[in-house]
């Protein structure tokens, strides 16, 4: 399953899921309405909903033959009084320690037997989630064992559901021997490994580019952006650039070191960022000129940054730096 909520981790859904039509069979989304804007994309998708459907989705999902998540026997018998002539494909989740959604492993027997009763339900899949599995091996280790255990205890109550899924990136690739019949695959599939140690495996899907609107030289001892956090110590050259926190490149970056990419070299942001602006230090570029690119997140030249390093610098993670990126920044195609 290729996951591709949140238009694509904010790449863009549909050239995403064009790109991938022909190696995905099950594409995830968070709601029914992604999952109808994927269709748009890829009439064939087969749609599975990750988290629980409101209560006016689910005639949709039905409908539709998007395949719900369920959790407990009054989600799945609400989807049973919407079924027609042919049964309701649904997956049962069990928290096995996420405790986010799910019926919680020790009453998983007996809400798969609810649902099992229900003539216009189908369970087509069982499945979890793993809260840490690129934090804590001890406990996803332990964590999957016991999903799988659920699983042969649930096939031996006579429950058969032919797709079992748990893993996300980070499970498939430190624990690919668990994965079961499917696995959830979000971040690793834009290029980013949720485990540093993989990420010379992957390839980074997005570059993230912002241009140069303005050059100035700055003399010593003035304050550059709101509040004057930053005051230069001596003359500089200092670009503007025409990206701030409202397209995603986020306000926690004021000062923390970030750099972007001009002719290929870091170039360190100054003072704080703003809604539309940043400013950047090209004292070492006497070359640079308005119009010139600037990359934010990806390669240039020999250097690169990785959005999992802005992740660290503003103090999250890669998916929020990319679901961050807001929707003026325009999203354009090199290859699908
Ligand atoms: C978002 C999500 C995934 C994908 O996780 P990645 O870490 O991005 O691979 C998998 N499963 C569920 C239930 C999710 O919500």
């Amino acid at each position: 399953m290729a996951v591709v909520k949140a238009n694509a981790y904010g790449h863009g859904v549909g050239p995403i899921v064009r790109a991938l039509a022909d190696s995905a069979e099950y594409f995830g989304v968070a709601n029914a309405a992604e999952a109808r804007e994927v269709r748009t994309h890829l009439p064939a998708a087969q749609l599975f909903i990750l988290g629980p459907a409101l209560p006016e989705e689910r005639a949709e999902i039905v409908a539709e033959g998007f395949i719900p998540s369920v959790s407990d026997v009054a989600e799945g018998a609400a989807y049973d009084e919407l079924a027609g002539k042919s049964r309701v494909p649904v997956h049962l989740i069990i928290d096995t320690g996420m405790g986010r959604i799910g019926a919680w492993q020790d009453e998983a027997l007996e809400t798969a037997r609810g649902l099992a009763q229900r003539p216009g339900l189908e369970i087509t899949g069982i499945a979890s989630h793993l809260p840490s599995a690129d934090e804590d091996e001890t406990f996803t280790r332990e964590q999957l064992a016991r999903f799988h255990q659920l699983v042969a205890e649930l096939r031996a109550a006579g429950i058969h559901a032919p797709l079992v899924h748990v893993e996300n990136s980070a499970g498939l690739l430190a624990f690919p021997a668990q994965a079961g019949e499917m696995v959830r695959a979000g971040l690793m599939l834009y290029g980013v490994s949720p485990l540093p140690e993989w990420q010379n495996h992957l390839r980074p899907v997005l570059t993230w580019k912002a241009r140069v609107t303005l050059v100035r030289n700055v003399g010593a001892g003035r304050g550059v952006s709101y509040g004057r956090t930053f005051i230069t110590a001596e003359p500089m050259r200092v670009a503007t650039l025409g990206v701030g926190y409202a397209d995603g490149y986020q306000r926690h970056l004021t000062n923390r070191s970030a750099d972007v990419l001009i002719g290929g070299r870091r170039c360190r942001v100054l003072g704080r960022v703003t809604m539309d602006q940043i400013m950047v230090d090209v004292s070492a570029l006497p070359e640079v000129a308005a119009g010139d690119e600037a990359v934010l997140i990806g390669r240039q030249g020999d250097e690169e940054i990785l959005a999992s390093e802005l992740a660290t610098k503003a103090g999250t993670i890669p998916w929020e730096i990319f679901t961050g990126i807001g929707r003026r920044v325009e999203r354009v195609v090199i290859s699908e």
